[in-house]
């Protein structure tokens, strides 16, 4: 049977990836819906690649454009714009398989829609997870959805966890400890002093991985560290301290879990996302990704150390956020996506995003998030709130 596939931010780096994969399994999977924010001329190839049957974007001046290339080429693809319109992707009557692969809160909803309407869901937009946790996991339960974790450190745990039968919820009989690994960034060995001083560019320049600007930056800071262990946390139902960080600068092992008898499972393999794409793709089957082989008689030395919380205060902050629970992981996720642009758009330095968070953390008050809107509304006041702390900084 082909599986018809909807990817939510399809420009992106997890959405080409995945496209990527869809490629080289083309027996197995047809693109029903593609969606991105403003990248209208990219939407556009991959729709003359892909003809998926709906191409969807936020920006509605970009759908617009979008609109006008398509019905040029006489492709037969319904063109929809608007913000609601994202949100309602996975709505469409003909998907089996939901990508959710937008960057940051605006993935909420688009992903809740896919979670409610019981598809098989790939997460990859971990700030949709780590700003609504407890709600979001509820709506699986009830849904009945399969969630399966694209991030590449949640997918080797998934995959090294001992697993239920065929179903998706792993269960963690004899385990002792998950590792979560991580590479530190590019500036794992920069001298302290010179933090302050990296600009963009040299900040997303990561030495394993090709992603987005912002999870770049998130890794630079080892903020990404923080919000996987937040998300680990709700994938896989356990306390952090549960959970260890590993710093692995090689990024070939994605993290492992240790047994109560001392054996050590690690899912190894190049660091390239259309791995753990296509392991969620075709689940509990194993398809072609397009990964080179890992080739162990290159492999240099395998370095492990422990996270240094002096050089990445985000990483303690997010420790600090799941540990205060309630809305403080909803607050830590909104002010770091506001410091990020502002470090981003050269607002802020570098080492002014753990401040920026910081100040946001210590000025809020937190709550419990019982419903939607209590998590949209939380998040909108952190973002003022962090808008208000980057105005006094400057
Ligand atoms: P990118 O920035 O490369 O892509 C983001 C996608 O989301 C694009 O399609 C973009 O559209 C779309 N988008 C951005 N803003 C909005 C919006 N407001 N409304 C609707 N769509 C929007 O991000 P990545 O692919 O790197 O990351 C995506 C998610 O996956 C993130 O949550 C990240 O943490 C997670 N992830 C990424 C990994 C990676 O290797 N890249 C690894 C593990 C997890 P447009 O192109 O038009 O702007």
């Amino acid at each position: 049977m082909v599986e018809s596939v909807c990817i939510l931010g399809s420009t992106g780096s997890i959405g080409c990836s995945c496209l990527e994969v869809i490629s080289k399994n083309v027996d197995r999977y047809s693109v029903t819906v593609l969606t991105a924010n403003n990248n209208y001329q990219k939407l556009y190839q991959q729709c003359q690649t892909y003809q998926p049957q709906l191409a969807i974007m936020a920006c509605e001046v970009s759908a617009a454009k979008l609109k006008q290339l398509i019905d040029k080429s006489g492709l037969n693809i319904e063109v929809r714009g608007g913000v609601d319109a994202v949100n309602q992707a996975a709505e469409h009557s003909a998907i089996d398989i939901v990508v959710a692969a937008i960057v940051g809160a605006a993935g909420l909803l688009p992903t809740l829609a896919a979670v409610k309407q019981a598809h098989k869901v790939l997460l990859a937009n971990k700030e949709a997870l780590v700003m609504s946790g407890d709600l979001f996991i509820q709506e699986v339960k009830k849904s009945g959805a399969i969630l399966l974790p694209i991030d590449s450190e949640h997918n080797a745990i998934f995959q090294s966890l001992p697993q239920a039968g065929n179903k998706a919820q792993p269960n963690l009989a004899g385990v002792k400890q998950i590792l979560l690994t991580g590479s530190g960034g590019p500036f794992l060995k920069l001298p302290l002093e010179e933090l302050s001083d990296k600009t963009p560019d040299q900040a997303c320049a990561h030495p394993n991985w090709e992603m987005g600007r912002k999870i770049s930056i998130d890794s630079a800071t080892m903020m990404n560290k923080g919000l996987e262990l937040i998300e680990a946390c709700y994938l896989f139902d356990v306390s952090i301290e549960q959970i260890k960080i590993v710093v692995h600068p090689q990024s070939i092992i994605h993290s492992m879990v240790a047994y109560l008898d001392g054996s050590v499972i690690a899912q190894m393999g190049n660091p390239d996302m259309k791995t753990p794409i296509a392991h969620c793709l075709a689940w509990p089957d194993r398809i072609e990704a397009g990964v080179k082989p890992l080739d162990f008689y290159q492999l240099a030395g395998l370095e492990f150390q422990p996270p240094d919380f002096e050089r990445f205060p985000c990483l303690a902050l997010a420790v600090e956020a799941i540990k205060i629970g309630k809305s403080a992981p909803c607050i830590l996720n909104a002010a770091n996506e506001i410091a990020v642009d502002a470090f981003l758009n050269e607002k802020i330095k570098f080492t002014q995003i753990g401040l920026v968070i910081q100040q946001t953390l210590s000025r809020s008050n937190f709550e419990e998030l019982a419903s939607l809107e209590q998590i949209v509304q939380s998040d909108k006041d952190a973002r003022a709130l962090a808008l208000v702390v980057i105005q006094e900084l400057n």
